[in-house]
């Protein structure tokens, strides 16, 4: 695993009040030669940079000295070799397709009277067909995934364990044109390990209803003694959005399986097990 920051290191030169003072840009300008070797966009001074190399730590105290002008768009990125993915045992689920459900007709719960969304689903996904026509499986706007028919069919033939599939239909009419995939069980909690945090609660009833991104340098994590508990399908008790988006983990198994369907824009990463 090798892991990258995407940073942008241009400072606000537009915007009253936080226009950074002309020797501040100079230095982010003098920091962006440093590492120009990493840049990706040069325009916006958008830089890729492993976070084992000098470089970062510049970066990194570029942003700390200078809060109010630099970006805190702060992204982590890791990239696996093919041989990480393939052994891996568990991975995270990613997908580069998505597909946008017709969403006047998607309904959540609410955490309480007063309160907002939280992403208990209360009825089935519609989609239109043609953005999922050739699909094998596809992440949505939602952040829930879809199958195919076939899909579905091959997952329950392999035996795929605490997985549940929800019929999605088409806009027009109300064809089956795929399974949303969701779980039996979810995880015990897995905070403690990935340090998430509360990204917000209902004032009202004090319901989490969202904690933060997993956006860190270190991977998903995982104590190795949670290993036992993990099916082939599994999802994460914390949520991500006021949607209640939660993160899916797969097994080995599973993932042959999609592979075996050809699923091609699947990029899941290896869940890292620590002691
Ligand atoms: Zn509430």
């Amino acid at each position: 695993m090798k892991t990258f920051l995407r940073y942008d290191i241009s400072v606000q030169t537009k915007q009253y009040p936080f226009k950074a003072p002309r020797e501040i840009e100079e230095l982010s300008q003098e920091l962006f030669l440093k590492c120009s070797k990493y840049s990706i966009v040069d325009q916006t001074m958008l830089l890729l940079v492993p976070i084992d190399v000098p470089e970062y730590n510049l970066i990194m105290k570029f942003k700390s000295d200078y809060p109010e002008y630099t970006s805190k768009l702060v992204i982590y990125e890791h990239k696996y070799s093919k041989k990480e993915i393939e052994e891996a045992e568990f991975l995270l689920l990613k997908s580069k397709s998505m597909v946008i459900l017709q969403n006047n007709k998607v309904r959540f719960e609410k955490c309480c009277e007063k309160g907002k969304f939280s992403g208990k689903q209360i009825n089935s996904f519609i989609i239109n067909k043609n953005q999922f026509q050739n699909k094998v499986i596809s992440g949505t706007n939602v952040y829930r995934y879809l199958v195919s028919i076939e899909a579905k069919e091959k997952l329950e033939e392999t035996e795929i364990s605490n997985i549940i599939f929800i019929p999605v239909y088409s806009v027009n009419n109300s064809e089956l044109v795929a399974y949303q995939i969701e779980v039996q069980s979810l995880l015990q909690s897995l905070e403690p390990y990935n340090n998430w945090g509360i990204y917000k609660k209902c004032e009202n009833c004090g319901k989490i209803l969202s904690n933060t991104k997993h956006n860190f340098p270190q991977p998903f994590m995982i104590p190795k003694d949670y290993m036992k508990d993990l099916k082939d399908f599994n999802a994460t008790s914390e949520v991500f959005t006021e949607l209640a988006s939660r993160y899916y983990i797969i097994s080995k198994k599973m993932y042959k399986t999609l592979q075996i369907l050809n699923a091609k824009k699947l990029i899941c990463e290896p869940i890292k097990f620590i002691d």
